[in-house]
């Protein structure tokens, strides 16, 4: 899966261009019952995969879907078979599916559908190896796992379609099952949609008909080969398709019809991708066919279900935009899982990395292999910069006490975890560490890995032990931090370099025993050496023909450490010049930042550097002097081919508050064509307090463009300005153009409004545009729209979100109720403390009545378990042959 926003941390969407945010909202999803009743169960904190009774060998789902009224009425058929003891008692993840039938080819007691789970028992025990079959009749709601994206929420009629996801735990809201990582079985996925519409799902399609009775279209898939079921998906909806082959393997790439001209830039590489992956990985692609489906408001970047993934339509882009957008890292990340998470699959989620980490790093080898070496090595310092800029983490890769698996979504499965395959690579060398990816997976294939079958294979096939490896990286955490200095002694002709390793330790964070890679560039010679960092502090010397020119510390960037070395200004210059040596020219450019005199250096860098990397550092490194001869440097480079460079200097330019900054922003917006640089200037007159600004960004908000991403940035622009005369202008146009926003700049546009209204004596325009959206029947707006009503600061606005507050315990929407009511009553006026008071005490009441309820409930569930199923009266049941 690629990730959005926290769950996913934003810095992992440095090659994505996707800021995304989780779409439906900030679902996460605490178990009630876990928050009021944790105590006893206290080990629980620590979370290990569940045990398999039996084991589940295929899966039939049938599923209508009722587009209107965002529901499905659905069956579930399981097969499966005890594994090694007599079993009595089925308990399914269910959540709030309305479950009307249970039929069993084994007599069945009783059932009984709680909020969480189906429980079946049967009259008898089932031997061993018995395979038994149950099907399961139910309708659903679903607030997650299966998302409609139809007319009523305000997307194309000719664009309906719906969407699901399973990963980690969200399957269980549209379908019972057994819902974690480590069971597998063959699928089989039946839809039933109006004519017209495409149904996709995984593995083959084998029939497709028209029902007499219903009109609908029957559409039937088989995925032969046994998957997880976090990788179970359906998508069905009025999408168009681009489609290509590779070998046997037919491949497409679907989309919402009215994006169809987009569709072909997105899938360009795809099936290049394939070809590059089945040579690197050695395994050919596991599965019938490949299909790609970009959806509206998709909570993630991407999610790799078997032969099906599911893409954010804003990885789609126009030729505008040049090289600042595409869909590469992308579309090559979930790929990669098709390899690395689906044929073989972590065993429970504090494994996670070798999903998301695989997927990653594979990720930046295609761009190695696209745009080559150094083009990777960019990639992994970008990586690795983002990483040791964590202080003193003490958290390790695997790890167990998580509350609920999202938190494993983070930065340690993705670019850290495509790191400690990164080392392993340069630690075997190339062949070594290809032979060992494809024996382990074709030892694992189709089944479940952790941790210590990667060390096993590694180990068999170098011979040497990784344990030490795995145990200071993978299962405990941080990095090395080295403070290196180097000294030359003419006497001895040595060069001493002092190593110290300057990471806190603790339980969490060990001293590490690493290969540290130098290079001494000299007048006769380059010498290489390989240091044996061990020690908390040792001095090393490496005997050289004379003084070096330069000293390169991990010249290609082999280990994960945060290194600090500064070389002499004189080396720095000798790197800077050398040709070879880009990341050393990189470095050099990032040294150069602090240091005035370093100005001409930077500016022939930006303009003449091969490298597009170190250019971009170059504009940065001259931003952070903040002179005006840096900003007249900057402002006298804006000529660049490679977008990536322009906009970085743009941005440089925009970084400072100069009259200069402003008519460059001002001459971007009349020469330039690219929207993405054209934003950032639009975006840079937010900080001038000018009359001709208002009209800019008026008209600017006013304007069409892809997305709307012109007005999206008058809108930013309008908020830095926080002045109240935008606020009607912008109402109108939030009122009358909604349809030609995204989701999320509706959202931010919400949020605007209610900024600018914040200090305002007259707030009923603003409130009731508000009001009138508080049930915004799509999630991120709704929730915009909730938050928002707590920026206004109206009082008047407390009756409304009240009710909303009423909303289901775990919802998104209650938590944005409560946190705005509480912003509310923090900014009411002295003397409306009784009102805020009263507030109070009918929060504390309704929780208290909810507390009540689920207690109740709690000790219904306890005591039906103690009864069951002697007596299954004592819940809503219903008894079955
Ligand atoms: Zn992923």
């Amino acid at each position: 899966m690629k990730i959005a926003h926290s769950s996913c941390l934003a810095f992992l969407f440095t090659l994505l261009i996707l800021p995304a945010g989780r779409a439906e909202s900030e679902q996460f999803h605490c178990g009630h019952g876990q928050f009021l009743f944790a105590a006893p169960d206290a080990s629980d904190y620590r979370k290990y995969a569940p045990s398999r009774e039996i084991d589940i060998l295929h899966l039939t789902l049938d599923v209508t879907p009722d587009f209107r009224n965002r529901t499905i009425q659905a069956q579930a058929t399981l097969r499966f078979k005890p594994i090694a003891r007599p079993f009595a008692e089925l308990k399914l993840d269910a959540v709030d599916l309305r479950v009307s039938a249970v039929t069993a080819t084994e007599k069945v007691l009783a059932w009984q559908a709680t909020d969480k789970q189906l429980i079946i028992t049967f009259a008898q025990p089932i031997a061993p190896a018995t395979e038994t079959t149950v099907t399961i009749t139910y309708s659903a709601e679903p607030k997650q796992g299966l998302y409609f994206r139809t007319r009523e929420m305000g997307f194309p009629a000719t664009d309906e379609h719906l969407w699901t996801q399973g990963e980690p735990t969200e399957a269980r809201h549209w379908f019972p099952s057994f819902d974690a990582p480590n069971e597998k079985f063959t699928s089989e996925i039946t839809c039933r949609v109006p004519e017209g519409m495409a149904v996709l799902s995984n593995g083959r399609l084998m029939s497709k008909e028209k029902e007499n009775g219903t009109g609908l279209v029957a559409v039937r898939w088989w995925q032969e080969k046994p998957h997880a079921n976090y990788l179970i998906a359906l998508c069905a909806g009025y999408f168009k398709k681009v489609e290509d082959k590779h070998g046997q393997v037919p491949l497409a790439f679907h989309v919402p019809a009215s994006q169809i001209n987009e569709a072909a830039a997105s899938f360009r590489d795809t099936k290049d991708m394939m070809g590059f992956f089945e040579r690197e990985i050695g395994v050919p692609y596991p599965w019938a066919k490949y299909d790609q489906v970009c959806v509206e408001d998709f909570g993630w970047g991407g999610m790799e279900n078997t032969t099906l993934t599911v893409l954010n339509d804003r990885t789609l882009f126009r030729a505008e935009t040049e090289n600042l957008r595409d869909s590469q890292g992308l579309v090559a990340h979930e790929l990669a899982h098709q390899w690395f998470g689906d044929y073989v699959t972590c065993k429970d989620w504090s494994h996670l990395w070798l999903n998301e980490g695989f997927a990653t790093y594979y990720e930046g080898l295609y761009e190695g292999h696209k745009n080559g070496r150094d083009a990777l090595l960019y990639v992994m310092y970008s990586r690795a910069k983002g990483i040791v800029a964590v202080p003193n983490d003490t958290n390790a890769i695997v790890r167990r006490d998580f509350n609920h698996p999202e938190e494993q979504f983070g930065f340690h499965a993705y670019p850290k975890g495509s790191w400690i395959l990164h080392m392993l690579r340069s630690q075997l060398g190339d062949d070594l560490y290809r032979r060992s990816i494809k024996t382990y997976l074709e030892r694992h294939a189709l089944g479940n890995v952790t941790t210590e079958d990667l060390n096993a294979v590694l180990e068999e096939l170098s011979g040497r032990s990784f344990d030490q490896f795995f145990d200071q990286y993978v299962y405990h955490a941080h990095h090395p931090e080295l403070t290196i200095g180097y000294s030359w002694d003419e006497r001895t002709k040595a060069a001493r370099l002092s190593i110290q390793q300057v990471q806190k330790l603790s339980d969490d964070v060990l001293l590490f025993n690493v290969p540290l890679p130098v290079r001494f560039r000299t007048k006769s010679g380059t010498v290489e050496r390989t240091l044996n960092v061990r020690e908390k502090a040792e001095d090393f010397y490496i005997p050289l023909p004379e003084a070096p020119e330069s000293v390169r510390i991990d010249p290609e960037m082999s280990l994960l450490a945060k290194v600090t070395f500064t070389p002499p200004a004189s080396m720095l210059d000798a790197q800077l010049a050398d040709p070879r040596d880009m990341l050393g020219r990189l470095l050099a450019v990032e040294q150069m930042s602090g240091r005035k005199e370093a100005l001409a250096k930077l500016k022939e860098a930006l303009n003449n550097d091969p490298f597009y990397g170190v250019r971009l550092e170059a504009a940065r490194s001259l931003r952070a002097l903040q002179t005006e001869d840096a900003l007249a440097a900057l402002i006298a480079s804006t000529q660049q081919s490679d977008a990536r460079v322009r906009r970085e200097v743009a941005a440089g330019i925009a970084g400072f508050y100069r009259e200069a900054s402003y008519a460059e922003a001002r001459r971007v917006l009349t020469e330039e064509e690219n929207p993405d640089i054209k934003a950032i200037a639009i975006a840079a007159l937010g900080t001038y307090q000018k009359p001709e600004v208002r009209v800019t960004l008026l008209e600017y908000l006013k304007s069409d463009s892809y997305r709307n991403a012109l007005a999206d940035s008058a809108i930013g622009a309008m908020r830095a300005q926080d002045d109240a005369a935008y606020l009607e202008p912008l109402r109108e146009v939030l009122e009358k153009k909604e349809k030609a926003f995204t989701s999320t700049g509706f959202a931010r546009g919400i949020d605007t409004l209610a900024w600018l209204a914040r200090n305002e004596a007259k707030k009923e325009a603003v409130r009731e545009f508000l009001v009138a959206r508080v049930n915004h029947p799509r999630k991120r707006v709704q929730l915009a729209t909730i938050a928002a009503l707590g920026t206004l600061g109206d009082p008047k606005a407390l009756a409304v979100l009240e009710k909303v507050a009423s909303a289901p315990k775990d919802s998104p929407e209650r938590a944005a109720a409560d946190k705005a009511m509480a912003s509310l009553r923090d900014t009411r006026k002295p003397g409306a403390e009784v009102g805020t008071l009263r507030n109070e005490v009918l929060t504390l009441q309704r929780e208290n009545r909810e507390l009540r309820r689920e207690f109740d409930e709690f000790k219904k569930k306890m005591e039906a378990t103690g009864t069951r199923p002697a007596d299954p009266k004592a819940v809503k049941t219903k008894a079955r042959k």
